[in-house]
């Protein structure tokens, strides 16, 4: 699935990345055609100043070479041709018929323009000019035409070439976009990719975890119904078992709707400031039964002075039992420590436990979701290793941190750091 995607991808990012590269390779190509014009308009135009300078009577003669030196003007510069009113040529540097027959046709244009002057292009002994026809107001009031031709070879065959690198550039480089392209695809489907494992990941431990009470439930109901003989008691216990193993389900259940809920983005987290000390000696309060019944001692060191925090009460009250009855739950025999501080803007919430601690192989692994250091024990506790990781999500919505020490046999210590309001 992932690799038509990838392959799909990687064609859609090349097609971009060619229409990038055409664009751009045409940008240049325009943009120098331009300035090649646009450079050899300035120069005809500056010529053609000059000339109507020096010559503002037009008079029956040929162009001398030696005025065309004075001007700076060689034939195979610009061919220079002036006109009367009757469009004769009065004056020029070439005696080459073709100039003067070819260039009277671009005078008509000029008139249907009715413009002062124009530029066009014409193609003399299969050469190509650029045509320059402008007007030409003599001193004694007459007008006349004056045409500067500039052989233009120089100008298409730098943009042939220029042509001819791009395309050799665009063909040699599509083996190199469509590297990129395939990068670019791999990247953008890390992701998806990530969050797709993740998914199957998560549906076949959901359905693993469902899996067992399903089992028990379904082996505590076949043998009432296959054992003809049993007892009140014995019923009472299968079905007491059976009804233990909905309790189980109904947790799992709620847990991964939580869950699906967060992924999905519906839980929504509502800030408020919340005194935390007060809330702290309220979840303690309520857990406290279960650690006296256990017979673990829980202690508690809070800070004087008030503790505000902004943050969704319920959240942060869900994160707190977490982690006192996860405390709770590994912690065999001892104590459990709870206090809270204050150091500068963070607020430091810590429980510590003497309880079974974390091997360093397992402390990478805990948050993540499903995820139980010792299996057996934790199905035995009703634990499904889902509390961390909704305990970390919970610590990320306030923009808190979640970190945890911890030596195994000896006991682990959860800290929690959040910003105070
Ligand atoms: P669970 O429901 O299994 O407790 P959690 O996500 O809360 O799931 O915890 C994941 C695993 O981390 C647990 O299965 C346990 O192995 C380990 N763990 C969590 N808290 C403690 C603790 N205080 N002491 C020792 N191990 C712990």
């Amino acid at each position: 699935m992932f690799k038509k995607l990838h392959l799909k991808l990687t064609a859609f990012n090349l097609i971009i990345l060619m229409v990038f590269f055409i664009i751009f390779s045409s940008f240049i190509y325009f943009q120098t055609g331009h300035m090649l014009r646009r450079s050899s308009e300035i120069a005809i135009h500056g010529l053609s100043r000059q000339i109507k300078t020096l010559h503002r009577i037009p008079e029956k003669r040929t162009f001398h070479p030696d005025e065309a030196d004075d001007l700076n003007i060689h034939p195979e510069l610009f061919i220079i041709l002036l006109r009367d009113a009757s469009l004769n040529i009065t004056s020029s540097n070439t005696q080459d018929s073709h100039f003067m027959l070819d260039s009277s046709k671009e005078i008509n244009k000029l008139f249907e323009s009715k413009k002062d002057n124009l530029f066009s292009k014409i193609t003399i002994k299969g050469e190509p000019y650029r045509v320059y026809t402008a007007y030409f107001h003599a001193q004694n009031g007459e007008w006349g035409v004056i045409q500067i031709c500039q052989n233009i070879r120089m100008e298409k065959n730098i943009l042939n070439n220029l042509l001819k690198t791009l395309l050799l550039l665009g063909l040699t480089s599509i083996a190199f976009l469509a590297g990129i392209s395939w990068l670019l695809a791999s990247k953008s489907l890390e992701p998806i990719k990530t969050s797709w494992e993740q998914q199957k990941r998560f549906i076949a431990d959901a359905s693993h975890e469902l899996r067992t009470p399903l089992t028990v439930m379904k082996a505590n109901l076949e043998i009432p119904l296959q054992e003809q003989n049993g007892t009140i008691a014995d019923h009472y216990t299968w079905i007491k078992n059976a009804y233990e193993e909905t309790n189980n389900m109904s947790y799992i259940v709620s847990s991964l709707l939580e869950l699906s809920q967060i992924d999905s983005g519906q839980i929504k987290i509502f800030k408020n400031t919340i005194d935390l000390g007060i809330l702290l000696k309220q979840t303690i309060n309520s857990i406290r039964p279960l650690y006296e019944e256990k017979k673990i001692q829980l202690s508690t060191k809070i800070c004087e002075e008030e503790i505000f925090i902004m943050g969704d009460e319920q959240k942060i009250k869900q994160l707190i039992m977490i982690l006192l009855d996860n405390a709770l739950k590994y912690t065999e025999s001892g104590s459990v420590h709870v206090t809270l501080s204050k150091e500068k803007a963070d607020v430091l919430l810590t429980i510590k436990d003497s309880g079974i601690g974390i091997s360093d192989e397992d402390k990478i692994h805990i948050f993540e979701r499903f995820y139980r250091a010792d299996k057996t024990r934790s199905r035995a506790q009703g634990s499904l290793g889902l509390g961390l990781s909704i305990a970390k999500w919970i610590v990320e919505e306030h923009n808190g941190q979640i970190k945890v020490e911890s030596e195994y046999q000896k006991g682990s210590t959860f800290t929690i750091i959040l910003r105070s309001a």
